[in-house]
């Protein structure tokens, strides 16, 4: 295990750094032009056919090659949502799911195993951060899902387990190799990335030039209401955070939207819509104007340990009501896969649940 950590993942290379592998073990530049889209549509180094078995060990002396692995697959009966729990190198599980929209298929994906921001409605958080995905690790789950699905996949969520800008650097890196039109060329725009709030890390994405879509998971109106669900709050408050939004908007241009999980009895009244109304318009449009506002609604599903519940549905629908009244597009997250537990974090419990009984 160590012998692969210390090898160079061959998923994780730029067309240039794995050109320039190539040529360190004596092998013409060419070679890489051959392995990186054979290698991004899921085919392995082993597999691949038109690369000798000399140049192959060469590689594999230095370089690493691994594809996510399925180790379960799971299939919705009433919407076809499929959700994978992938392993890695090191045996460290991850979940992906994939959707179908109109557009095509869409694939959530993992940034961590495991997570440490301790949002007290998240199974993803429950037994912290294991560590961070691999650049390699992160594509790796959409070239894999890719594969076993045997469709193109051609869009992006990552609001899988982890927090991805705590993973900073590998998700730009993988950000940059996912789009690479020798690869899988997934276009920036149908790219979204999903944050609990790092101030600083957002103010880093606006630099980067990657118009991509940032969603920000806010959850509560106030800093006494999101402080008490998530921890991230206390370092980097509500209004902090908006501020930051709205340099990232002025920066990029590109639209943000809000996640707000309803929480039965905790930040779902009519008087958190108001607040939440208030709020973002107050930060983001001081001065009235047309900043694009859309809150995503999304009922909390029950996770065992939160002992938190969703809202009725007539008070969901209200708090909807209320922001649209405000200026604010609000729509209710439809739910696909209910049957296979389809948000991230629980397979990878289950998992790791069924691990623990075989080693006690
Ligand atoms: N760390 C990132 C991305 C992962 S979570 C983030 O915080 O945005 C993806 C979204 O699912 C977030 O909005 C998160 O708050 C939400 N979420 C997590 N657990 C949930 C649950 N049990 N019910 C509903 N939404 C949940």
């Amino acid at each position: 295990m160590n012998e692969l950590q210390n090898k160079t993942d061959l998923l994780s290379l730029t067309p240039e750094e794995l050109e320039a592998l190539v040529v360190s073990v004596g092998e013409p530049k060419y070679r890489a032009s051959q392995i990186f889209p054979q290698l991004h549509r899921g085919v392995s180094l082993d597999e691949m056919t038109n690369i000798g078995k000399a140049t192959k060990e060469k590689l594999l002396a230095v370089a690493s090659c691994h594809i996510p692995t399925v180790k379960r697959r799971l299939i919705s009966a009433v919407d076809g949502t499929v959700k994978y729990l992938f392993e890695l190198a090191d045996g460290n599980c991850v979940e992906s799911v994939v959707m179908e929209y109109l557009h095509g298929l869409t694939v959530c994906i993992s940034s961590q195993v495991g997570c440490r921001m301790g949002c007290a409605f998240c199974a993803s958080t429950i037994g912290g951060r294991v560590r961070d995905l691999t650049a390699g690790e992160l594509l790796g789950q959409v070239v894999a899902a890719q594969r076993d699905m045997g469709k193109r996949i051609s869009g992006i969520v990552m609001m899988g387990i982890g927090e991805p800008l705590d993973n900073y650097d590998n998700v730009i890196k993988f950000l940059r190799l996912v789009n690479d039109e020798r690869g899988i060329c997934i276009g920036y725009r149908h790219i979204s990335l999903s944050s609990c709030g790092l101030v600083d890390k957002i103010d880093r994405l606006a630099g980067e030039d990657l118009p991509i879509t940032l969603s920000i998971s806010l959850h509560a109106p106030d800093d006494a209401t999101r402080s008490a669900i998530m921890p991230v709050n206390r370092k980097y408050g509500v209004d902090a955070l908006l501020d930051a939004c709205r340099r990232y908007y002025n920066r990029t241009g590109r639209r943000i939207s809000f996640e707000y999980t309803l929480i039965a009895g905790k930040n779902d009244s009519q008087k958190h819509a108001e607040a939440l109304a208030a709020k973002l318009n107050s930060k983001l449009r001081p001065k009235r104007e047309s900043f694009p506002i859309h809150v995503n609604l999304i009922p909390v599903n029950a996770v065992a340990e939160s002992g938190f519940s969703q809202p009725a549905k007539a008070a969901v629908s209200s708090f909807a009501a209320l922001l649209e009244k405000n200026g604010i597009r609000a729509t209710v997250r439809r739910t696909l896969g209910p049957d296979i537990n389809a948000s991230c974090g629980q397979l990878r419990r289950a998992e790791s649940a069924k691990k623990d009984e075989k080693d006690e």
